[in-house]
């Protein structure tokens, strides 16, 4: 394990304290294989790599390594033709030392067990990191809610909600929308859960992320978004960057590449790139971005801006390839779409002077291995992306307390858990000598080992 010498400035990039792939003895305990291109096997794999240079008990380190509780499910659901389609979905509750199982519900053609179980493993140690008391989960669907209707896609959350209800709970597990999920599904999730759940209280808080009207909190839609904002607005200073004077790329544009880009232009910073599944686009003068959110919600994704703000020469930017999108030189790279898009192969072509997650794992480590080595600072999703859950957490405490907090106590409570996370994290750096990454899990998991220390194992 080689050590790396003290970081010049307060926050410099140092490579992840071992090169190897899958040394933790967890794995031949537990009889897991080892397969470096598996999402649950690389975040179990950095989260062990912490846990050994926090020297956390060997038995705790087996308890995480597995998730405590796997669920799939089979649902049937009538479809608009007439035939019936059958779903599958998955529960995956990680661990709950911390307080109930948290964590979205993910709609998506490849949702896949390891997939939700990686998933479920980061809503542990990112709830853990920002200090809200849960534990984590995941769920989701294998579907393309893109090609279904409004009404289908209401009866498969309904029929999902029910095929789950009996696992989850506003004190046991609380779930909340994900990549291809929004307010409306935890609208119909929470009432279809509430309909069947009749003796339980609060049963509207088994879900949070819901519409405003309904028991939401002000500022849930923007909040994942706003917190990458916030962490950016702590760290970049010790980078030497000025916001107002930086210029970013943003992969994905739904709900957290979005807002993280709105917000971000606001602070003055200017979003010259974007790309997601419809295309890519340049605009050196910076891209209007509250014009092209609209634009995105109404025809699914970011191609075609060019033209529809084509008249106002400049405005819509310029079609570019994806080799192109990434290698877009920026001080800012924001990948906020699915997992693994950061790889070796996009790493190599990236050009900016830090990264930062907003989606969950987006960096291979093979792409973060690369970043590192060029000296690219690479705040980690568990740290960045942590301000959804967080106004989760507020619109749970606001539904079990039956009250309403107004934006701006949503706003300020948000900035204080990010950048306290921000700071428990750079602590923990400078005092074990490693990447952010690492030390955003060595400070995630000194809150759960202590848990687990004062909790004991039963019996
Ligand atoms: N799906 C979001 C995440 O990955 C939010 C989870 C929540 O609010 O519970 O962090």
């Amino acid at each position: 394990m080689a050590h790396h010498s003290a970081p010049a400035t307060i926050i410099a990039p140092t490579s992840r304290p071992h090169d190897g792939f899958q040394t933790s003895r967890v794995y031949d305990e537990l009889g897991m294989q080892r397969d470096p291109n598996n999402v649950y096997l690389q975040s179990i794999d950095a989260v062990l790599t912490a846990a050994e240079m926090l020297n956390l008990p060997h038995y705790l380190q087996l308890i995480l390594a597995q998730p405590q509780n796997e669920t799939m499910v089979h649902f049937p659901v009538k479809m608009d033709d007439g035939n019936y389609a059958l779903f599958k979905g998955y529960r995956v509750q990680h661990n709950n030392a911390l307080g109930p199982y948290k964590g979205g519900l993910r709609y998506h053609e490849h949702v896949s067990l390891d997939d939700v179980k990686a998933l479920a493993l980061l809503m542990t140690m990112k709830c853990a990191l920002v200090r809200v008391p849960y534990g984590g989960g995941k769920g989701g669907v294998k579907c393309d809610p893109y090609k279904m209707s409004r009404d289908e896609l209401m009866r498969v959350t309904r029929r999902f909600a029910f095929a789950i209800a009996h696992m989850i709970g506003p004190d046991t597990d609380i779930p909340a929308p994900d990549v291809g999920t929004n307010a409306q599904t935890m609208a119909w999730f929470s009432d279809t859960y509430a309909t069947i759940s009749k003796s339980v209280p609060d049963a509207m808080a088994v879900v949070t992320g819901k519409p405003v009207e309904v028991g939401g909190s002000l500022g849930r839609e923007k909040a994942t978004g706003q917190g990458v904002v916030d962490v950016l607005a702590e760290v970049l200073p010790e980078l030497k960057l000025d916001f107002a004077k930086c210029t970013a790329s943003v992969l994905g544009y739904g709900n957290v590449g979005s807002w993280a880009a709105r917000l971000a232009a606001q602070r003055g910073c200017k979003i010259i790139a974007v790309m997601d599944h419809t295309g890519a686009l340049r605009n050196d003068a910076g891209f209007d971005t509250e014009a092209l959110a609209e634009h995105v919600a109404k025809h699914g994704g970011v191609a075609g801006f060019e033209k529809a703000a084509g008249k106002t020469k400049g405005v819509g930017g310029t079609p570019i390839s994806t080799k192109e999108f990434y290698a877009t030189k920026v001080d800012i790279f924001i990948p906020a779409a699915l997992e693994q898009m950061v790889n070796e192969e996009s790493a190599g072509w990236m050009d900016c002077k830090v990264v930062a997650e907003g989606a969950n794992a987006p960096t291979t480590p093979a792409g973060e291995r690369l970043l590192l080595k060029r000296g690219i600072e690479i705040l980690p999703a568990i740290l960045c992306n942590a301000g959804g859950v967080t106004v989760s957490y507020f619109e749970w405490v606001q539904n079990k307390t039956k009250s309403a907090w107004d934006i701006e106590k949503v706003d300020e409570e948000l900035n204080r858990h990010m950048v306290m996370a921000a700071r428990r994290t750079r602590l923990a750096r400078q005092k074990y000598e490693c990447d952010m990454r690492t030390a955003a899990y060595i400070a995630a998991l000194e809150n759960i080992g202590k848990a687990y220390q004062l909790r004991g194992i039963f019996p």
